[in-house]
């Protein structure tokens, strides 16, 4: 019995990885040559996170990491550089490289019935055995840990050890030997107890200290932490119930489902696998998680950047494939076979899927690239389905997801899009952008979410202000951290409109109402309060023209705001006052794209 399947089930994979998915085990073996070579050093610091370490000082880019090359280059610009900050933030992503590595190992020596492949498991985890109580628990970020700076991190790799021995120990017949009980001893053990010591609450690194927990609890046999792990405040259960939406999102948004949902994927397979499931309702809301960042994709195939998100992220990219095999693999669901079907389009140019590189579930994003079944990871060798059916991908249609709070209507098969982004405030990683509209066509985005740049960085705080949203300001401050509600939402095909108001500052409250019709759209804002407020939409990307058609340059001006270090002001510059001739300005100074407004006398800022 294996944490993640029965024995029977496993029995099954080994044909399926010498059959249908033969060209998935193959590329995985052929990545593990470094490995099962016997060449790897496993670093003797720990990792250290710091402002300059692992970035490029020219332009900010983080540096590429390859496992096999210790020098610390920048892609974006070329430039290599060195210096100690950088050689102690990489050990960061080798300790994931190599411990995923390790599950790799033990998956393939299991399915391919390879002792190579074992042995080269093995021999890493006994290493580790030797290393880890020797990385010392200090020069710590986000929680203890040994080998990295952050609990998650550390959840994140033992999870992948923890797995890796229970599948090696499942090919031997589940017998623990002196090897195995030095490891459990020696790296599981006191890593458990590490993690167990710091809670995180209702955070998506959470979800990583439970699943970690969990496989620890389950594969030393201690039931305090397996309990933990399920049902403490901030286990399994409470997360699905509290952080997990009804209608299946992640309550941070698009960018922390997809790294939430993986963890939970883990804790949900293991605890199913231990007689645990959670309850009917949790589980099919555990289900809708696989497609529910899905539903709110721009025309261009990306995510929006919606709270603190990477600008632009593309869905084709192996993991997020991988997560819809892994839902597909539990559940029918055409939505998930729509979204493969575009993700497998052989006509897509195919990149580099940094797979080679990979560092287990953190994140890394590479840009777009097309996809076959044989990019993807040990889970799908291990749960994707043997076959998919051929799909003709449907058109992408208009969408509400009522627990997140956003609504979407689309046009030409999901060529236009326009969403309002009304609901949860979205916690930390929220930004204060309620009643914020969306509205791209094809590749143009006209109103754009900006996502979040580094979070060490100072315009982190002109991320996180309501002047980089289209969203109302009040007051020249930025939004109070509030819920919004859903007023109406339809979508008659003629016309669709969503509604949604909320109270952007105390006692003031907003409405903003957005229809739809076959090619314009109608944004209205109104308000209530007793007392008086200044309401603002900041437009981005407006030009504005004069009599003579000839862009508007204006009269240099400061544009007056809140000074909060989040409203955002202090970022404008090269600010003018503009006296337009007409109340029609263009978006972007494209011709065919108008604003009408009821009224302008304002300001434009860059
Ligand atoms: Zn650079
Ligand atoms: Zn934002």
């Amino acid at each position: 019995m294996t944490l993640l399947l029965d024995s029977t089930s496993l029995d099954a994979r080994r044909a399926i990885a010498r059959g249908a998915l033969g060209p998935l085990a193959h590329g995985l073996r052929a990545e593990l040559a470094p490995v099962l070579d016997g060449t790897i050093v496993i670093p003797h610091e720990k990792a250290l996170l710091s402002r300059a370490g692992g970035r490029c000082p020219r332009d900010g880019s983080l540096l590429r990491f390859d496992p096999q090359d210790p020098r610390h280059l920048c892609l974006a610009c070329g430039m290599e550089v060195v210096g100690e900050l950088h050689d102690r933030f990489r050990p960061y992503w080798y300790q994931l490289w190599l411990a995923e590595r390790v599950l790799h190992a033990a998956v393939l020596g299991v399915l391919l019935g390879e002792t190579r492949c074992v042995e080269a498991a093995w021999r890493v985890l006994d290493e580790y055995a030797v290393r880890y109580l020797e990385y010392p628990n200090r020069d710590n970020v986000l929680g203890p840990s040994r080998p990295f700076f952050s609990t998650y991190l550390e959840s994140i790799w033992l999870l992948q050890l923890v797995l890796a021995v229970d599948l090696l120990e499942t090919s031997v017949g589940g017998a623990v030997d002196a090897k195995g009980q030095r490891v459990r001893d020696r790296i599981i053990e006191p890593s458990a107890r590490l993690i167990a010591s710091y809670d995180e609450g209702i955070s998506n690194r959470q979800v990583w200290n439970d699943a970690a927990m969990l496989a620890a609890g389950s594969t030393l046999g201690d039931e305090k932490l397996t309990d933990r792990a399920l049902e403490g405040a901030s286990g399994l259960s409470a997360l699905l119930s509290r952080a997990l939406l009804d209608d299946g999102s992640w309550y941070e948004g698009e960018n922390y489902h997809l790294f939430a949902h993986r963890g939970l994927w883990y804790a949900f397979t293991m605890a199913e696998r231990v007689g645990r499931s959670p309850s009917v309702a949790l589980s099919h809301r555990f289900e809708d998680g696989f497609v529910a960042p899905f539903r709110t994709i721009l025309p261009d195939l990306t995510y929006p950047s919606r709270r603190d998100s990477q600008y632009a992220v593309s869905i084709r990219q192996p993991r997020f494939a991988e997560s819809c095999e892994l839902g597909l693999a539990r559940r029918e669901d055409p939505r998930l076979l729509g979204i493969l079907a575009r993700l497998y389009d052989p006509d897509v140019v195919v990149r580099d899927t940094g797979r080679r590189a990979s560092t287990a579930d953190v994140e890394c994003n590479v840009p777009a690239t097309g996809l076959t079944r044989a990019d993807l990871s040990w889970r799908s060798l291990l749960f994707a389905r043997e076959t998919l059916p051929a799909v003709e991908p449907p058109p992408l249609t208009s969408d509400l997801l009522p627990a997140q709070g956003i609504g979407i209507l689309r046009r030409d098969g999901g060529r236009s899009f326009v969403a309002l982004d009304y609901g949860r405030s979205g916690g930390g990683h929220g930004h204060p952008d309620r009643l914020n509209l969306l509205l791209s066509d094809g590749d143009a985005r006209w109103f754009d979410d900006p996502g979040t740049g580094s979070y060490v960085d100072e315009s982190l705080h002109w991320y996180r202000s309501t002047l980089a949203h289209t969203a109302p300001l009040v007051d020249g401050r930025s939004q109070a951290r509030v819920d919004g509600e859903l007023v109406a939402f339809e979508d008659v095909g003629a016309a669709g409109w969503i509604s949604a108001r909320a109270e952007l500052a105390p006692g003031c409250r907003l409405q903003r109402s957005v229809v739809v019709v076959d090619d314009y759209l109608v944004d209205r804002i109104e308000w209530e309060s007793d007392a008086e407020h200044e309401i603002a939409l900041p437009l981005h990307g407006v030009q504005v023209f004069g009599a003579t058609g000839a862009p508007l340059r204006g009269e240099p001006a400061p544009i007056v705001g809140g000074d909060g270090r989040e409203d955002g002001f202090a970022f404008l510059a090269d600010t003018a006052r503009l006296e337009p001739a007409s109340s029609v300005v263009r978006l972007g100074g494209s011709p065919n794209v108008v604003l009408a407004l009821p009224s302008l006398d304002g300001w434009t800022g860059s």
